[in-house]
């Protein structure tokens, strides 16, 4: 399958041009937002500040969330023909060394969560790809190696960006502008600044730390788990290897900002120490090797509840022309990590909203208001459980009893995949009853 050729995206439009929508960021939320609204038939502008095919720091696990809009966009049989790691269960490792493996059949692998691995660079690409396809065929433009600098914002409503390609200064307008550019992207910044909310909350937000690995101990096939670990010295973070195909393993950690600061940690050293020094992973790590420059970090937004959020959950990203979708809205699962999902769902709720005749003269303020609204309608359960999870698994002794009673009860480890893989079922995990009888009888 070809996905690391170079994507052609056709001439640059004019300065000035007008559209239906603007997309910045053509990353999972980006492509599939223009995609979308393609397919609703909009002229679409998709800026996107890199040359694809390109990396993306992440844990690269693709989870039946995921799929299920991956299907809708078109992409899902490119994406099975294309070399990737089958996920057929989760390892979740206890400080004192224990270890439990939970099988994840694969007949729900689309109920539930975990689902497949694959390098960013080539799920993105796909996406990428797919998007650029459909905007150039409903008459949009797309512009790889745009940077996006400023968005405008005139009488309360944003009505379109500015930015530099091949050092040239353009301005673009819409009346709708999505913002997909990630945790620093440019459109949240200009709506939380432009309501005096803040954008960045340390406490829910984490930074990461990823490598790729080959010659791991355990990780040689097509198909297996991906691995957690809470291990002593990592713990109140967590150490992953999750296998993405032909050898190669995706390594990282990652720990809350607040709790960095607080430790003063360094994510590298931390990984580092791990690999070499820990009984347990310095046997599998022997006779593996880094792959060469694939050290990089980057920060995941969580999008767990804020404790006095000013106005909306998990935190403003939306106002009269501009909605923020996936990282740039703060969605990133606050337990396991995972945003493409939540990236691919927001997209999906966005351009639902857009109303291509209604919205012609601008996209209201109520509208904005709606999708907020209904994006913490469809996510609050899952991101608030998520959130009452990470702050759990912080406990060492409670981690190496859980673990424990887990290795040796079905029930327990139903209900640990549950916890990762199927959010509807986490609020069973969360009854103190059941957890005190499954725990102790
Ligand atoms: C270490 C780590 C591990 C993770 N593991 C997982 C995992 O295993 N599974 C999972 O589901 N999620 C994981 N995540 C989270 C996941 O990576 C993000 O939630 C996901 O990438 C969000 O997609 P997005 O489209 O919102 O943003 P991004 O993927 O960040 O895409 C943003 C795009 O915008 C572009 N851009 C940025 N600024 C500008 C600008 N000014 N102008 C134009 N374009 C711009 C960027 O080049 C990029 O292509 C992990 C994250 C990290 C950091």
């Amino acid at each position: 399958m070809n996905w690391d050729s170079a994507i052609d995206s056709g001439p640059v439009p004019e300065d000035g041009a007008e559209f239906d929508a603007i997309v910045v960021g053509g990353g999972p939320g980006g492509s599939a937002a223009a995609a979308f609204l393609a397919m609703k038939g909009a002229k679409v502008l998709l800026l996107e500040k890199a040359t694809y095919p390109r990396d993306k720091t992440c844990g690269d696990a693709v989870g039946g969330k995921s799929l299920k809009h991956v299907e809708e966009l078109g992409v899902k049989g490119i994406l099975e023909e294309t070399p990737h790691f089958r996920v057929d269960g989760i390892i979740f490792g206890a400080p004192n060394g224990k270890e439990v493996r939970i099988a994840l059949p694969e007949e729900e692998v689309e109920l539930r969560e975990a689902g497949y691995s694959l390098p960013r660079k080539q799920f993105d690409t796909l996406l990428f790809r797919n998007a650029n396809e459909k905007v150039l065929d409903a008459g949009g433009a797309v512009v790889q190696g745009f940077i996006v600098k400023k968005v405008h914002v005139s009488e309360g409503a944003v009505t379109g960006v500015s930015g530099i390609y091949e050092k040239q200064d353009y301005h673009f307008t819409a009346p709708l502008t999505i913002g997909a550019a990630g945790y620093t992207c440019p459109v949240a910044k200009a709506i939380t600044s432009h309501h005096g909310e803040p954008m960045i909350d340390k406490d829910h937000y984490c930074g990461a730390y990823r490598e790729y690995w080959t010659g791991v101990k355990g990780c040689e096939d097509w198909k297996g788990a991906i691995e957690i670990h809470f291990i002593d010295g990592v713990i109140p973070g967590y150490f992953w290897i999750f296998p993405v195909g032909n050898g190669v393993v995706n390594v990282g950690v990652g720990m809350v900002l607040t709790e960095m600061d607080k430790q003063k940690t360094k994510l590298r050293a931390l990984q580092e120490w791990v690999i070499k020094e820990d009984p347990k992973f310095s046997k599998r790590f022997a006779d593996a090797q880094m792959v060469k420059k694939s050290g990089k970090g980057w920060q995941l937004p969580f999008g767990s509840p804020r404790k006095k959020a000013p106005s909306f959950q998990p935190r403003r990203c939306a106002m009269a022309g501009a909605i923020c979708v996936g990282d740039a809205a703060s969605l990133v699962d606050p337990f396991t990590g995972e945003g493409i999902g939540n990236a691919l769902l927001s997209a999906k709720l966005a351009t639902d909203l857009f109303d291509l005749e209604k919205h012609r003269d601008g996209f209201p303020s109520e509208t904005a208001d709606d999708y907020q609204y209904k994006l913490w309608e469809e996510l609050s359960a899952e991101l608030t459980n998520s959130y009452k999870l990470q702050r759990l698994v912080k406990r060492k002794w409670l981690m190496n009893f859980f673990i424990g009673k887990a290795v040796k009860k079905e029930e327990l480890q139903r209900a640990l995949t549950d916890m990762i893989a199927s959010k509807e079922a986490q609020g069973q995990f969360h009854s103190k009853w059941w957890m005190v009888k499954t725990l102790l009888f």
